[in-house]
This record gives structure tokens, sequence and C-alpha cells, in this order.
């Protein structure tokens, strides 16, 4: 469904929800044989992945549980500074879990590396990623990323959970905001 306050501030669709659908259901199926029988637990970062844990939930066959954190990296500007602060934290004893890390987008990478190293100094007994999207060309750490979705050129998308100033998250494709959405010249 589209909705016509949303699009007119898009100027390109990088992802459709169809291609979105499609992703979802092919690595659910994926983790469905991966994960039969070890009750995995499935993590996302607060508030971009939520979407695709909503999705990607309902797409798998497998009883699974959920839990959610909320962190923040501080730097200047855009870029992750690879100090990172837990603002809200897991409600689960991850220690002896299959733990799936659910994830949006991967930018730099800095994040997710240190949630990984976390996950695992806390005891999980293994922790893979599930990424949506991945921006290979700002990778400055590497991951080994077990479920792929879609690679994007180096551009800042909005959609499926991912915010422009907490705005555009409910729109149900990835796409790349009209420059009048920064010069602030929304009607
Ligand atoms: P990283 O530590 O990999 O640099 O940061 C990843 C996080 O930054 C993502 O989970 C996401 O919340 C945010 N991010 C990275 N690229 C984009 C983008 O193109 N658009 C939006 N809205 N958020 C992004
Ligand atoms: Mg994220
Ligand atoms: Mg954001």
């Amino acid at each position: 469904m589209k909705i016509a306050d949303i699009q007119d501030d898009i100027a390109e669709e990088l992802v459709s929800k169809e291609q979105i659908d499609a992703k979802i259901r092919e690595v659910a199926a994926q983790v469905d044989r991966d994960y039969a029988g070890k009750d995995p637990l499935l993590i996302a970062v607060l508030k971009g992945a939520v979407n695709t844990l909503a999705a990607f939930s309902q797409a798998l066959s497998i009883p699974v549980t959920m839990d959610f954190m909320s962190l923040s990296s501080y730097g200047s500007g855009t870029v992750s500074s690879g100090k990172i602060t837990v603002r809200q934290d897991l409600s689960t004893d991850v220690k002896g879990r299959h733990v799936l890390i659910v994830e949006d987008i991967i930018d730099s990478g800095i994040t997710l590396d240190w949630l990984i190293k976390e996950l695992k100094r806390r005891g999980a007994a293994s922790v893979e990623v599930f990424a949506l999207l991945e921006k290979p060309a700002r990778h400055e750490v590497h991951i080994d990323v077990k479920y792929k979705g879609y690679e994007i050129p180096d551009k800042f998308v909005v959609g499926f959970g991912l915010d422009y100033d907490e705005r555009y998250r409910n729109l149900d494709s990835i796409a790349v905001l009209a420059p009048k959405v920064y010069q602030g010249e929304q009607q």
C-alpha cells in the first residue's frame, strides 16, 4: 500500500517491498533448517531493526524467543566512534543460547562488531547475523554475516525501520530521500 505523503519525499526506491519479502522468506527457510531444535534467541538493535525482526520472525516456522537492545555510538558526524554505550539492555540471559542478531543495515560494522563480542563475552553458545542490507563500501571492520540480504550503494537510505530524524521508519520499502527533505523544504 502506498502512503502518498511518504512517497512524495522519496527520490529513488532501492529495494522494493516485494524484494524485501522475498529475501526475508528465503533467509527464514534457511534459518528454519539451521536452527531446528536449537531454540534460537533473535536479538534486534532498536529501533531500526524492529521492522526486519517483525517480518523475519513471522516468516519462520520454528519457535523462537526475541529480545531487544538499545545502543548508542558516540562520534563526530555520522561516523561511529567505536565507543558503544548500552542505553537499554536485554532482559534475557544469553548464556548457552544460540543467538541470531537481526540487523537492518551494516554500515561501518562497528556497532555490530561490538555486539557480537559482547554476546560472546556473556557466554552465548553461538552468535550469527542476519543483515537485511549492507553497504560494503563503508565497512571498517570485517564481520562474518552468515545470512545476507541486499548490498546497496553508499547512500543514506530510509524505510523498513530506518529513519531520517525519526521519520520514514514506516515506509514499506528501502529508498533514498529527495534532497528537499534535507533542505527543510517540505510543504
Ligand atoms: P555501523 O556501526 O554499522 O556504522 O552503524 C549501523 C547503524 O547505523 C545501523 O544499524 C543504522 O541504524 C544506522 N545506519 C547506517 N546506515 C544508515 C542509512 O543509510 N540510513 C539510516 N537511516 N540509518 C543508517
Ligand atoms: Mg541497526
Ligand atoms: Mg537512525
